[in-house]
């Protein structure tokens, strides 16, 4: 029989009674019983339920139960019975057990006694052997795949943009630097400055904070497409949302205006959420059960509601009349916070918010301008216990438009020239959007802080695993 030849302990859950041995392998959670009997339970990743395994004690060697303890990893082979005790229906009558790997108990970090997510976070190398994190990430599997189901089931082409760019012109944020040059003696111009002629790319070259850019290029002869990758953004915001690395979900679609964007954007987030709710039912109850009790329900209301569309001078006036204090005030022309993105879709709407027409002055150079001459075609969609989810906007596609907003803000127009090149030759009316994949996963998952989200977070000094 083949190593890998085994069930996997969610099937084996769900198979009925059976004469024939099956084999189990997996990580061992808890082992309780006595000198007679032992109740391994067992996890193997496929499921957040655990198998019990049944073991006689005198019928194994007694160094060999002695190291099947929590941590260890195992091969069970033996009939499954229906089970006797409570909380499962079937389980294993132990005929031989191999031992993998054992887990001394006396250093392996994961005990039975719950650890805090604080804890966790330090050793992401082994939490993905918990619960929640196997749920978590679980989930976040099952989103990726929906995701690129979703598009390719309405026509998108999935569109590989760099992760390496040569242009600093994206505008949404700080970037990092890619380089090979020696950092302790860098060639330099006869000016004295670092000769990026000399770098790899002959060039300075940083890593992406977003695909957009190249989004459009390929949307203006596909018509519909959407990039889904990492991206890096080195703002030193630590707060419970920003990650230096994270993922993106950026379609790009030409023929669609802002209303047709919206559309889309609601409809993706809403499929997003049923698929979770239809595919990944045990994780989210257990995430449901133990962090937040209101998980479930969000879920579902925010599939069952349309979402409210208001502009951006609309926001502004509730926030001014709300009767809170915020910390930071707002008058026409600032930038939303947080707090008043949350006070919106928590307290106001009760539901998810898109904001369109903010001031073009806080909006990137790309988005279309209106005849006001004031503000763009942006949206932000905003999400409870999140706020800002996506950020998007229909594209300025007026080649004068954009160039007196490019040369406005001291952007670099040669850098941008292929960019411009789509508005030159054959322009079209288009959008386009960036999900944040891991704010999403923090609406699926009810968890609260991303980098619990993110299999191996990169934040301001860490960068570990
Ligand atoms: P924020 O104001 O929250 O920093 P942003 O305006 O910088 O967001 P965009 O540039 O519009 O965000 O990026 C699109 C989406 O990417 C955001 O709506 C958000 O979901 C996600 N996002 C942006 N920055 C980060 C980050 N540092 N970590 C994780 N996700 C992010
Ligand atoms: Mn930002």
């Amino acid at each position: 029989m083949s190593l890998k030849n085994r069930t996997r302990i969610k099937e084996a859950l769900i198979s009925p009674e059976s004469d024939k041995a099956i084999t189990v392998k997996g990580w061992v959670r808890t082992r309780r019983g006595n000198k007679k009997i032992a109740f391994i339970s067992l996890n193997d990743g496929s499921t957040i339920n655990n198998l019990q395994i049944v073991a006689d004690v005198p019928a194994f060697p007694e160094d060999l139960l002695r190291q099947v303890t929590t941590g260890a990893c195992i091969s069970v082979t033996g009939k499954l019975t229906s089970s006797v005790g409570s909380g499962q229906s079937v389980e294993i009558l132990a005929e031989t057990i191999e031992l993998y790997g054992a887990a001394d108990p006396n250093s392996y970090p994961l005990q039975k006694k719950g650890h805090s997510l604080e804890f966790l976070r330090e050793i992401a190398h082994l939490r993905p052997r918990t619960n929640t994190f196997g749920a978590i990430f679980r989930i976040r599997h099952a989103m990726s795949y929906a995701i690129h189901k979703y598009f390719n089931d309405n026509g998108f082409f999935y569109l590989h943009t760099p992760i390496i760019t040569g242009s600093d012109a994206e505008g949404a944020g700080e970037m990092f630097r890619v380089t090979t040059l020696d950092m302790l003696n860098p060639p330099k111009t006869a000016d004295g400055k670092i000769n990026f002629r000399e770098d790899f790319f002959g060039k300075e070259t940083n890593l992406t904070v977003s695909g957009q850019l190249e989004g459009e290029l390929g949307a203006l002869a596909l018509s519909e497409i959407y990039t889904f990758g990492p991206t890096f953004r080195a703002e030193n915001s630590n707060t419970p949302r920003h990650l230096a690395e994270f993922w993106m979900i950026e379609p790009e679609m030409a023929f669609y205006d802002i209303d047709d964007n919206m559309d889309l954007a609601e409809d993706f987030l809403k499929y997003l959420t049923t698929y979770a709710l239809e595919h990944c039912n045990d994780d989210l109850q257990f995430l449901n059960n133990m962090y937040d009790k209101e998980l479930l329900g969000r879920l579902s209301s925010v599939i069952n509601t349309d979402f409210e569309r208001i502009t951006y001078t609309r926001a502004i006036d509730i926030l001014s009349a709300a009767d809170v204090t915020f910390e930071f005030p707002t008058s026409w022309g600032s930038d939303l916070q947080s707090e008043h993105e949350r006070y919106l879709v928590e307290k106001h709407f009760q539901k998810p918010v898109i904001i369109t027409g903010y001031p073009k002055k806080i909006k990137a150079f790309y988005m279309k301008q209106n005849d006001d001459g004031n503000t763009v075609r942006a949206m932000d969609v905003l999400f409870p216990k999140i706020g800002e989810i996506i950020g998007g906007s229909q594209r300025e596609d007026d080649l004068q438009k954009l160039e007196s907003r490019i040369s406005e803000l001291g952007i670099p127009a040669d850098e941008l020239g292929w960019y411009l090149d789509t508005r030159r030759f054959g322009s079209a009316p288009h959008s386009g959007f960036g999900l944040g994949f891991e704010r999403m996963m923090l609406f699926i998952t009810g968890m609260s802080n991303i980098r619990d989200v993110m299999p191996f977070p990169r934040t301001p000094k860490n960068a570990e695993f």
